[in-house]
């Protein structure tokens, strides 16, 4: 999608601090961390939401989960880390291309509110 700024990074028209480069994932750090450790990991194809995702898509979906455990370890928080994906506006999703927070480097509370 030519508007969508995730698009834009994965193609390489936006920059970003890449950490994780595949054919059909990217992995950057989040310009506005919320943890010492917060990772965003996105699908190449662009789907605005899991809502929006189908059953075509459940292995990429599954490759990202991979992909964060691997990214947490690389990264030194795989004793502890979260994986968040915000869907929808009321769930503070700002972007509209599916997008998981990997998160870590601090206590994380339980709830997250
Ligand atoms: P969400 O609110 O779940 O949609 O999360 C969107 C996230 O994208 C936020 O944490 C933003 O800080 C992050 N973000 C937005 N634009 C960029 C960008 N160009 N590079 C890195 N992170 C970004
Ligand atoms: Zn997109």
């Amino acid at each position: 999608m030519s508007d969508c700024i995730f698009c834009k990074i994965a193609s390489g028209e936006a920059k970003a601090r890449i950490v994780l480069d595949e054919e059909d994932l990217l992995a950057f750090l989040d310009l506005n961390p919320q943890a010492p450790t917060h990772v965003l990991i996105v699908p190449r194809k662009h789907i605005a939401s899991l809502s929006d995702a189908g059953p075509e898509d459940g292995a990429l979906l599954g490759r990202i989960q991979l992909a964060a455990a691997k990214i947490a370890a690389q990264l030194g928080i795989g004793d502890g880390f979260r994986l968040v994906a915000n869907n929808g506006r009321k769930a503070g999703q700002a972007v509209d291309h599916v997008h998981y927070h990997l998160l870590g480097g601090r206590r994380l509370l339980w709830p997250p509110g």
